[in-house]
């Protein structure tokens, strides 16, 4: 007997009122562990309507109590941790302390929009004209829908709801089908926390929860990260039934190694950046840009052990802690097999192969090893797509410049980074480069909560990035009011202008 993870809806659990399920696994064992229910059209509805139905109570209510809500909030995440943690793990697969490392990069929006009566006080202009005043509110917008990739269950919510929570809008979120264990934790922890019912709903669900959130007259905004085609699709259709929406989008992250660059130190950064959580992380890097075979044959030649000695295996409960852990799903450990398949029949050198990795610990999930290639080309489809699993991709030029141009034409911007001791170099490349995050000596340069995270092309839709004083302005709309208290009032019949 599998246990049914139901919704959340008016501060308590909801079991569906349909019979539609999806399995969710243990990917270290590869075992049905539970099954989520999927959203029907009256599981939406009530959804939505206890949302709307709070809304209007919890914007009333002073940002100073909204903060001490998340202050709470926050407390009740640090105490839970190692619980939250291990619900991560378990269905996702990363290892326990990669888990934690996401937990506090969710707990750090939590504490950024602690600060809400501060961020949302708007501007105020005294004498924009004799006896005139003007000033901004940043009001809540109302009910907004978050929805999100599975590769990170906790922290990807974080980047919206506690920030959308403080400006004093209700939120629907609809994780990932395949790891939503743990934002119905999180529900209980804000109810927990003092939230009034109905602020924070939980509506797990496919497709049909999706479009049914996006396209009722109800919601008015969609956040959405995941993967580009599906983000396109959550942009167009939030633009048609006339909603604001900021859809993150896939990657292809790239790290410039530079030939003055240290190369011990670079090789470690690159270890965890490109094999950290399976590769399945949006800032990942997934391929190395080596400027000179120097550079190149010192990278291959030192990556070459450490990957072959990665530790795989359960992220879980083992003496010896592993470094990475499985994939999320069979399906997915095909594609990423079949990417590795495809380099080795385009031509690149498969230097290690992690196809048919046996586990450090015996276990017997949907692993994959660390997969390592030399001479991929810009052609190659294992260039040009996001693979989503623990594959670097070596590409090798002959100057910064073919670097630069080579990075610059490629549809994914999310992340990027360049190792080098040159500053000049370094400079040139944060200038010139057309990617959002970008980082010198720093292999993921995930902006902090206080900062903005966002790509440019096609790893994000709309012009607002995640929290930050982005999220803020995301999720309130501004109203400008122009205030005079006249003695003796005269017609005007000309355009108005400030005298
Ligand atoms: P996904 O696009 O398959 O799913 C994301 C969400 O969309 C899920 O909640 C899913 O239920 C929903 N969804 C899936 N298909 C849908 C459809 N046809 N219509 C409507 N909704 C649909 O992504 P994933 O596999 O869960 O996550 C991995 C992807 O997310 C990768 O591409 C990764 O790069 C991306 N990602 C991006 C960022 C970023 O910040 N740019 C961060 C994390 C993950």
């Amino acid at each position: 007997m599998t246990t049914t993870i139901g919704h959340y809806i008016n501060g308590q659990h909801h079991a569906s009122s349909g019979t539609a399920r999806s399995d969710v696994f243990n990917p270290a064992t590869g075992d049905v562990t539970s099954q989520v229910s999927l959203a029907t059209a009256a599981d939406c509805e009530l959804a939505i309507a206890t949302a709307t139905a709070a809304s209007t109570g919890w914007a009333a209510t002073t940002p100073l109590n909204r903060s001490r809500v998340l202050f709470k909030f926050k407390a009740l995440l640090e105490k839970h941790a190692d619980e939250l943690a291990a619900m991560i793990t378990r269905e996702h697969g990363k290892v326990f302390s990669d888990a934690m490392g996401e937990l506090t990069r969710g707990i750090e929006v939590v504490e950024f929009a602690c600060g809400i009566p501060h961020l949302q006080k708007g501007e105020h202009s005294s004498d924009v004209g004799r006896g005139v005043d003007s000033y901004s509110l940043m009001q809540p917008l109302g009910v907004v829908a978050g929805i999100t990739p599975f590769n990170f269950p906790a922290m990807v919510p974080m980047w919206m709801f506690p920030v959308a929570i403080a400006c004093g809008n209700s939120f629907v979120l609809k994780p990932s089908e395949r790891d939503p264990s743990v934002a119905i934790r999180i529900a209980e922890l804000l109810t927990e926390a003092g939230l009034p019912d109905g602020v924070f709903t939980v509506l797990n669900g496919d497709k049909f929860a999706v479009d049914t959130l996006i396209q009722h007259p109800d919601i008015s905004a969609v956040s959405f990260v995941g993967s580009t085609p599906i983000a396109q699709y959550i942009y167009e259709q939030a633009a048609k039934y006339g909603k604001r929406a900021q859809a993150l989008g896939g990657a292809k992250n790239h790290m410039v190694v530079m030939p003055d660059a240290d190369i011990d130190g670079t090789v470690n950064a690159l270890m965890g950046a490109a094999y950290g959580s399976a590769g399945e992380r949006c800032m990942a890097i997934s391929v190395a840009v080596a400027v000179g075979d120097e550079a190149a044959d010192a990278l291959i030649a030192k990556l070459t052990p450490k990957v072959k000695a990665l530790r795989v295996g359960n992220g879980l409960g083992n003496d010896v802690e592993m470094e990475m852990g499985p994939l999320v799903t069979k399906t997915h450990l095909d594609k990423v097999t079949g990417y590795v398949d495809q380099g080795v029949a385009e031509g690149a050198t498969l230097v290690v192969d992690g196809r048919g990795v046996e586990t450090t610990d015996g276990s017997n999930g949907f692993f994959i090893g660390g997969c390592l290639f030399d001479n991929v080309k810009p052609g190659m489809r294992l260039y040009q797509e996001e693979i989503f699993g623990p594959v670097l991709a070596v590409v090798r030029v002959d100057t910064l410049e073919d670097a630069i141009a080579l990075i610059n034409s490629h549809e994914y911007a999310n992340g990027t980074a360049i190792f080098t001791r040159d500053g000049g170099a370094a400079r040139q490349y944060a200038n010139r480069i057309h990617v959002g995050m970008v980082g010198i000596n720093v292999p993921i340069p995930v902006p902090m909560a206080f900062h903005s995270f966002g790509g440019w092309k096609r790893s994000i839709f709309g012009p607002l990035n995640m929290h930050g004083q982005d999220g803020v302005r995301f999720y309130t709309r501004m109203k400008t009011v122009t205030a005079r208290w006249p003695e003796n009032l005269q017609a005007e019949f000309t355009m108005p202008t400030m005298k």
